[in-house]
């Protein structure tokens, strides 16, 4: 366990201040032990060392005009993170929380994440401090369009491809190509998620949330049960949440409680969902005004939280979707739902839980789908489109679905048979873990010291 210690401490010196960063290595490294006293190759040939080091980073400067004619400044990230198993992949989040530990923890994640998937993809991750909540559609344009005049000479159809991500949906997808397209003259799959009328993919918008769920189907299926008639807890209200809402609903479950930023929605009878995305979709307002059609739904303002505590988590569900961002679920968070039944989590989010909620998870032996496995689906998904863009091609809805659901099963067997192989068949992190980091450092290793 030695090297684990030394990677995190010449990390916190190399790197200071990283947080969340150092959380997403560490649980890799914890989880490749038995793979690294194994293997002397992987030590030789410094595969730690450098896996944990990004290719490259690039933070710049983003300067916008606010609508009161007020210059505005906001921090600017992509980072190229890994590229063995292809071009550098992964989305662009724009949020206050936004700083260089929380773009390198996703961006690390998202190596193993995507080399889950089987595909060609590389591993990036990029974003901005920049706040779209109470921001016009003009200010918004006009902060895309000043983010790519950096970003677009590193990115590219064969180089990186952002998405979205928590802030970065369809709209802000097409005010970056937009852009992109005027700076380089170029219309190419530089960037997935974009609309259906211009490039984007059938199933793209729904990907991460219906993968989610169909991990979480898969899980059950080992266990001999199903998602038919299971209450659903699903944390958060944005793209993700709302299509796990819309595949659980499929599936014969009831999501009865969801939440955003302002606080948490409880509906007994089940989540009013066309409700939802007329609120969150359209009209981008807060969960709150979901009590005038449904006045009988409860409603807890984040003041009014538990302390320490998600007001969500402490409601009693069959199975639990994280679906909002990273360490939404705390060990007494996990503790409680455990406590309360819940016989399933698959996150939406990306390291939704805190490491001690994981070890929670695990002990207690509920099935526990970690981000990196369960949401997959939506950047596999981009992967799709990147292949229909580039083959000028465009799949039915079917088509692209089931080629979702055979992924989303690919990843959870080969999480599950990993697991299975080193001893501990309930640990889905290590399998995952494991899994994905021998495919990247089988190719670092291919393709030499670089
Ligand atoms: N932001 C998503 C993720 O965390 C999607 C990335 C993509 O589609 O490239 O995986």
């Amino acid at each position: 366990m030695n090297y684990i210690n030394n990677t995190l401490l010449s990390l916190r010196a190399s790197s200071p201040a990283q947080d969340e960063f150092y959380q997403a290595v560490e649980e890799v490294l914890c989880s490749l032990a038995p793979v690294l006293e194994s293997n002397r190759l992987y030590q030789q040939q410094a595969i730690i060392q450098r896996i944990v080091e990004p290719e490259r980073q690039i933070f710049f400067r983003v300067p916008w005009v606010d609508d009161k004619g007020n210059i505005q400044v906001n921090k600017g990230y992509r980072i190229e993170f890994n590229s063995a198993l292809g071009p550098y992949k992964g989305g662009l989040r724009f949020h206050p929380s936004v700083n260089a530990s929380v773009i390198k923890f996703l961006g690390f994640e998202q190596i193993f994440k995507n080399a889950l998937t089987g595909l060609p993809i590389g591993a990036g991750k990029g974003g901005a401090n920049f706040d779209p909540k109470g921001k016009s559609d003009n200010e918004i344009m006009r902060f895309c369009q000043s983010f790519m005049t950096e970003l677009y000479r590193h990115v590219g159809p064969n180089t990186d491809v952002p998405a979205g991500d928590i802030g970065v949906g369809a709209r802000e997808i097409g005010y970056l190509f937009g852009q992109y397209k005027r700076l380089t003259g170029r219309y190419e799959g530089v960037l997935t998620g974009k609309g259906l009328l211009w490039g984007g993919s059938l199933v793209r918008k729904e990907a991460t949330g219906y993968g989610t769920v169909y991990f979480a189907d898969y899980m059950l299926n080992d266990r001999k049960e199903n998602l038919q008639g299971q209450t659903c807890l699903v944390s958060g209200a944005g793209n993700v949440a709302i299509y796990a809402m819309e595949k659980l609903y499929q599936l014969g479950a009831i999501p009865v409680g969801c939440c955003d930023s302002s606080g948490t929605l409880y509906h007994q009878g089940g989540i009013d969902l066309t409700l939802i995305k007329t609120l969150k979709e359209d009209k981008r307002v807060s969960l709150a005004e979901y009590l005038h059609t449904h006045p009988s739904a409860i409603y807890t303002p984040v003041a009014d939280y538990p302390t320490g505590q998600h007001a969500l988590w402490q409601y009693t569900a069959d199975a639990a979707f994280p679906c909002a961002t990273q360490n939404e679920i705390t060990k007494t968070d996990a503790e409680t739902l455990i406590a309360n039944g819940c016989k399933l989590v698959s996150e939406g989010a990306n390291m939704a839980s805190t490491q001690d909620a994981v070890e929670c998870f695990i002990d207690s032996g509920i099935a526990y789908g970690p981000g990196k496995a369960a949401n997959a689906g939506g950047v596999a998904t981009s992967q799709l489109e990147m292949a229909q863009n580039a083959s000028m091609q465009r799949w039915t809805f079917e088509d692209v679905d089931k080629q979702l659901m055979r992924i989303s099963k690919s990843i959870y067997q080969q999480a599950s048979e990993t697991a299975r192989t080193f001893g501990q068949p309930n640990n889905l992190v290590l399998g995952a873990n494991i899994a994905a980091f021998k495919r990247v450092a089988d190719a670092m290793i291919e393709q030499g010291v670089v």
